[in-house]
């Protein structure tokens, strides 16, 4: 059976014509599932019987579970609970401009960043487009409003799970759908090459942000493995590929961490590098974590850097921090729990 949450108008429509029905019959569906938010098939009654009959054998409305949630004054963390009992982190981030989510892409992450709480977990298995577009219907549902915008920044490479993360796109920007403006979903990547030039053939109308963290390839070796197979040089021919194909602004992300990447020399060396490109970026206090030893770059390495690379005439901003007393950031919170169950898991063996 399917997952309803996980299917796209399109392939929606593909399988009513199928079993011998009519296209249009899609977008009843998607107002019933997404407008009148209903949970069975039996309730479209503009729908047949027999056509109703036919779609509940196909697919179920199963749903995930919230099965914990953080909050403070402009951030709630939420931990889902899958059917297979696996988790996945959600962060809503209250902006002055509405509500944005960052959500999770993988259960874990096989990207090995040195720096990150969800790559030291390794990925379980790739999170199904149900699962994703269900993270925003959950919470819209715990917080009786409307999410405005969305980040693939949560636990996970996007592009190392292709398929699902552009069909989740296709559903949450469907104007049947969550109707999420595809400038208000930007996805963000460690920069697999390929996946990049695929992404960039969709012509979709996202933000694309490239996780840097090093104005070199060397220090980038050190910190992302990923550098191995896809080098800084690549990747930066095919981020200047993409911004010349889409026509859009590439967000360069940048984590600051205390005593590797945060000096001016390599702040001069950044700005080298992305001199004369349509980007902007993205400075990011490091969030530490219990289990990994880098620190977090001090402010004033930070406005330095800033200073520099602004002054080379780069744009450049420092991500506004949330919730970073409530674990929100980057996989912590499924990390403890993946913990605590370990722990318990050997007490009772
Ligand atoms: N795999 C994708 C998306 C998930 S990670 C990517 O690499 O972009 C989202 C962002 O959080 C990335 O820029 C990642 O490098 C960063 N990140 C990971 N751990 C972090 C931490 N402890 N503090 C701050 N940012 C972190």
């Amino acid at each position: 059976m399917m997952n309803i949450y996980g299917i796209t108008r399109s392939d929606l429509e593909n399988f009513l014509l199928l079993i011998g029905d009519k296209k249009f019959r899609a977008t009843q569906i998607f107002e019933w599932v997404y407008e009148k938010k209903v949970s069975s098939f039996s309730e479209m009654s503009n729908i047949k019987k027999n056509i109703q009959d036919k779609l509940a054998d196909m697919f179920s409305f199963e749903k995930i579970k919230i099965k914990k949630k953080q909050e403070d004054k402009l951030t709630k963390k939420y931990l889902f609970e899958l059917e297979d009992g696996n988790y996945v982190e959600a962060v809503l981030m209250e902006h002055d401009y509405g509500l944005s989510i960052c959500v999770s892409s993988e259960v874990g992450c096989n990207m090995g960043c040195a720096f990150c709480e969800s790559g030291r977990l390794k990925k379980v298995r790739d999170l199904k487009a149900h699962e994703m577009v269900q993270q925003i219907l959950l919470v819209e549902e715990d917080i009786q409003k409307r999410i405005s915008s969305v980040v693939i920044m949560g636990i996970g490479e996007p592009l190392d799970n292709y398929d699902n993360v552009m069909s989740f796109i296709k559903i949450i920007n469907d104007a049947k759908g969550t109707a999420i403006g595809a400038r208000h979903i930007t996805l963000s990547t460690c920069g697999i090459i390929p996946k990049i030039r695929d992404l960039m053939a969709e012509e979709l109308q996202i933000n694309l942000a490239i996780s840097l963290h090093a104005p070199n390839t060397q220090l980038r070796n050190k910190l992302m493995p990923i550098n191995k197979a896809y080098p800084l040089k690549d990747l930066i021919e095919v981020i200047k590929e993409y911004i010349e194909k889409t026509n859009r602004r590439v967000t360069i992300e940048y984590i600051m961490l205390k005593d590797i990447n945060d000096n001016e020399t390599q702040a001069v060396e950044l700005a080298a590098l992305l001199k004369g490109m349509m980007v902007y970026v993205n400075l990011i206090p490091y969030n530490e974590t219990n289990h990994i030893e880098f620190k977090r770059a001090s402010k004033d390495k930070v406005m330095k850097f800033y200073d520099t690379l602004k002054k080379k005439g780069i744009n450049v901003t420092i991500r506004k921090e949330f919730g970073s007393n409530i674990d929100a950031a980057c996989g912590q919170l499924r990390s403890k729990e993946v913990w605590y169950e370990n722990i318990l898991f050997n007490w009772f063996r």
